[in-house]
């Protein structure tokens, strides 16, 4: 088992999308067992709402990644003009529907659309992306069901590299519902000590610093300078930023982070790919206990 604070002799880099991949790997069996059983396959509606071109970008690549593994999509894309009424009436067609599984409602919905109260309305047991406050309950209660993506990404990916996250200092910077949060107990799950960060905390460098295990996000290309990172550390950087010539960076200051840590996941090629790997995980998940049978 390894220890979070290593030599340094630079970072191991966590290579989400490879993990990704074998995650996917072991969806697309647990999909064709589902299906040998039940004669059909599990199903995953995945819903937009106006045109985000970053929305359309995450909606495409849910959509090849379902048909990747063998899991129904189900595509429903709406105007920018869709009433919240519409919109919530829609979801209760997928709770209703007995081939849905899971129902996805990409983020940011149009500002006249209550994002609370259209999450609210899914089915807690459709709730592939694990942000319903039922699931976040269960996850605070430490008995998870349908698990947050991206939070859940980063404890496979630290499990898959041999990360031993029990009785280490974790520091989570970002409070956000979907992922500094959830993030935070899935961490206290795994027996770490958890600090969260947010725009309230006095003193941001002196938590970073203490952190055996780092977790950003915020939402600020490098905003975390990579010379605040506690030699030896693991570092998930959840952010996802396009800069204006078009590079995307993440949360962390990656070069000098990267020279101080012992792991790190770089971005792109991180928490993105294990974030889609857990929402279809996730989607047969839902399937299976919709059908009374436990999460293996
Ligand atoms: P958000 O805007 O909802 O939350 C940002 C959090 O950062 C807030 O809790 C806020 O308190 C905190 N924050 C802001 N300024 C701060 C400061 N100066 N000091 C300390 N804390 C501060 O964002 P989010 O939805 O949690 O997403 C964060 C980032 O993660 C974004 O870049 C987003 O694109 C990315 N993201 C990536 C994935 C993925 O698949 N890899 C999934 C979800 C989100």
């Amino acid at each position: 088992m390894s220890t979070v604070v290593k030599e340094n002799q630079g970072a191991v880099i966590l290579d989400g999308k490879a993990v990704a991949a074998k995650e996917r790997q072991k969806t697309a069996v647990r999909v064709g067992e589902f299906a040998a059983k039940f004669g059909r396959p599990p199903g995953l509606a995945v819903v937009q709402v106006g045109e985000d071109p970053a929305s359309t970008v995450y909606v495409r690549n849910k959509r090849k990644s379902c048909a990747e593994v063998g899991i129904a999509s189900f595509a429903h894309d709406l105007p920018e003009s869709t009433s919240e009424a519409e919109l919530l009436a829609l979801v209760k067609r997928l709770n209703d529907d007995e081939r849905v599984d899971g129902i996805l409602i990409q983020m940011p919905v149009p500002k006249s659309i209550d994002a609370d109260r259209v999450m609210d309305a899914v089915d807690p047991a459709k709730d592939a992306d694990g942000f319903h406050p039922m699931n976040t309950g269960y996850l605070a209660q430490k008995r998870p069901r349908l698990r947050p993506c991206t939070p859940y990404g980063v404890i496979r990916l630290a499990e898959h590299y041999g990360i031993d996250l029990k009785g280490k200092r974790a520091v989570v910077v970002g409070a956000s519902n979907i992922v500094g949060r959830p993030m935070a107990l899935e961490l206290l799950l795994a027996r770490s000590t958890v600090t969260v960060c947010h725009t309230g905390t006095r003193d941001l460098r002196a938590e970073v610093e203490r952190a055996e295990v780092l977790v950003v996000a915020v939402g600020r290309p490098e905003f975390i300078p990579g010379e605040w990172i506690r030699p030896g550390a693991a570092v998930f950087d959840v952010g996802i930023n396009r800069l204006p010539d078009g590079k995307l960076v993440g949360d962390v200051g990656y070069a000098a982070a990267a020279a101080r840590a012992g792991w790190i996941t770089p971005v792109p090629g991180g928490l993105g790919p294990m974030t889609i790997a857990m929402l279809l995980s996730n989607t047969v998940d839902a399937a299976y206990l919709r059908k009374g049978v436990p999460i293996a």
